[in-house]
């Protein structure tokens, strides 16, 4: 397909604010590509050359990408820098200069969407001696053969931040119009349903093509991550019988970190609930789990909590969170920070899906097949009970425990990737707090110059986000006292898309969770409400900007605080 055919979408889709029109307009898109045999093609309508499960970055920084686009249009890197700061998009930018080039280049050929893949997917595979080189060439390769509007969004999909607002609602919807039933809301379930299992829009736009039946026969994949089922909060014990039904299996909720195990053709991967690869971070877990759990395919769930390899006190969850994204002295790093692995749940077992056995089934295979051992691999601590009394115990034991509370799971409930349908409650003592994303940051002055230092944060409102107020405690001057001004500078800096003043917007990568005191409307943010006395309570790099808070939870809770203020 010419790549200008897709362009030519992208920019419908940006010129299109309503999300019913961009599903509209990726439907007719997925239509006419329903006959090519390879489907990745819909990884690149939403600026993406992998699927989802597979989280390796092109990797492309600005510079380098002022450079390729110099190289390929004969425009200064001066110049280029220069229309960047007036327009802050270097898409934009790209499309300026690319469109003033000579237009019969020599080398210029008519740019396919199979050979923008095939220099993007080189990329990845690029590794030392002249690394950057290479990338210099394959880039500009491409932005040669480029119009205007192909420079301008190979320039985005380069730098990761391709701005038309396809989220994975409106993929799973626009597959849906292209292949099925869209009067059907049955359909919608069944497409989110393959992908949440396979975390592959390519595979389940391929099988929606062949019909309902193929998309019905779509299960696990061993070796490949899936959605993670999540947790609405129970108010109460009582609350939580409720919903779950008597008896009901209460567990501990530790504070640790989602971890994803998959063991395969003898070959263990571990995957956060953001679906990264974590395996090479944690290789004690790896050889606990070649040790300890018989089997040679599976899919487990679980928690890696920290603690002291001294007192063997267990630790929050942000000691540890610093090994997620750890490339060297790894081995280090695992003695100073061990985790303990707590698996609550198996979803497959030697080329079987478990999704639909009940829960306590799926417990006893757990048990029959881990060999546990304290401070590596253990089973979560249960109480399977129908008296509130004894359920009350077990929450307070898990609090002074030091854990964050407790889940309470229905007994017989099939395990449902990535939704948050109710077969597992969490209860948690009441705070305030929310996830929320950086998208914009402010400079500091004084000693804490050149600091990236009070950050504007925002909710989410299906695919875009909603500003909610700014925040500008609780970190520390120090990093040896915590998360730091200059670690959040750190993280900041390279997501910086255009500059203003002291102010910088950048890509809302970022998650911190903000505490504050209540919630009020206001007309000062684009949510319409704002966070009284908020401060950053920590950094989250275990979320992406999918799990933050959505403007119907802030309308929940300032509600909530409403009444509070009113009582
Ligand atoms: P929170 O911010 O309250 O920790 P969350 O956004 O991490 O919640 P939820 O699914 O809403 O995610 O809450 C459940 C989380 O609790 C799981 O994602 C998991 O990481 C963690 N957890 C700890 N112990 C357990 C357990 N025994 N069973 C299931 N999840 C557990």
């Amino acid at each position: 397909m010419k790549y200008l055919e897709l362009c030519r979408t992208y920019e419908e889709l940006e010129a299109s604010p309503s999300r019913l029109k961009k599903t509209e307009i990726l439907a007719n898109f997925l239509k006419k590509t329903k006959n090519e045999k390879n489907k990745e093609i819909i990884y690149l309508a939403q600026g993406k050359i992998l699927p989802d499960y597979d989280t390796r970055e092109i990797g492309i920084s600005s510079q380098l990408a002022i450079k390729a686009l110099s190289r390929a249009t004969g425009v200064s890197d001066k110049d280029i820098v220069r229309l960047w700061k007036k327009i802050g998009d270097l898409g934009r930018v790209a499309e300026q200069v690319a469109s003033k080039k000579k237009q019969s280049s020599l080398f210029s050929k008519e740019l396919t969407t199979e050979k923008v893949f095939e220099n993007l997917k080189k990329l990845l595979t690029l590794e030392g001696k002249g690394t950057v080189d290479k990338k210099m060439g394959l880039i500009s390769e491409l932005l040669t053969s480029a119009s205007g509007i192909e420079a301008k969004y190979l320039i985005r999909t380069l730098l990761q931040d391709l701005r038309i607002g396809v989220g994975e609602g409106v993929v799973r919807d626009s597959i849906v119009w292209a292949c099925l039933n869209k009067e059907n809301k049955e359909e919608f379930n069944l497409v989110q349903e393959a992908y949440d299992k396979t975390t592959d829009f390519a595979l389940v736009f391929e099988k929606a093509c062949r019909g309902k039946k193929a998309l019905e026969s779509v299960e696990l994949i061993p070796g490949h991550p899936l959605k993670v089922m999540l947790a609405p909060k129970a108010e109460s014990i009582s609350d939580a019988f409720e919903r779950v039904g008597k008896p009901a299996v209460f567990e501990y909720k530790y504070d640790g970190f989602r971890m994803l195990i998959n063991k395969h053709d003898n070959e263990i991967k571990i995957f956060t609930r953001r679906l990264e690869q974590v395996t090479n971070q944690f290789p004690e877990v790896v050889s606990y789990i070649r040790k300890s759990i018989k089997g040679s395919s599976f899919i487990l769930d679980s928690e890696a909590v920290g603690y002291n390899p001294k007192t063997k006190k267990y630790t929050p969850f942000q000691e540890i969170s610093q090994r997620i994204k750890r490339k060297y002295d790894i081995e280090r790093m695992g003695k100073e920070l061990p985790v303990e692995l707590n698996v609550f749940d198996i979803l497959y077992y030697e080329g079987k899906s478990l999704l639909q056995k009940p829960f306590i089934e799926r417990r006893k295979l757990l048990e029959k097949i881990i060999h546990p051992e304290k401070y590596k691999i253990v089973l979560a601590k249960q109480l399977i009970t129908d008296n509130e009394k004894q359920a009350e115990k077990f929450y307070k034991q898990a609090l002074e425990e030091g854990e964050e509370g407790v889940m309470i799971k229905a007994l017989n409930a099939p395990y449902k990737p990535g939704a948050r349908v109710g077969h597992m409650l969490k209860l948690k003592p009441a705070s305030d707090e929310l996830d929320l994303v950086i998208v914009k940051a402010e400079y500091g002055t004084g000693k804490r110059g050149g600091w990236l230092t009070s950050y504007t944060v925002a909710c989410r409102k299906e695919g875009k986000l909603l500003e909610i107020g700014k925040v500008s405690t609780g970190l520390k001057e120090k990093s040896s006292e915590g998360a730091s001004f200059e670690e959040m500078t750190k993280k900041l800096k390279p997501l910086i898309t255009s500059e203003k003043g002291r102010e910088v917007s950048v890509k809302p990568e970022i998650v911190i969770e903000v505490g504050y005191q209540d919630i009020q409307k206001s007309p000062s943010y684009s949510s319409g409400f704002a966070l009284r006395f908020p401060r950053v309570k920590r950094i989250r790099p275990d979320r992406s900007v999918k799990d933050i808070a959505t403007i119907e939870e802030i309308e929940r809770e300032s509600e909530k605080s409403w009444k509070w203020r009113v009582v």
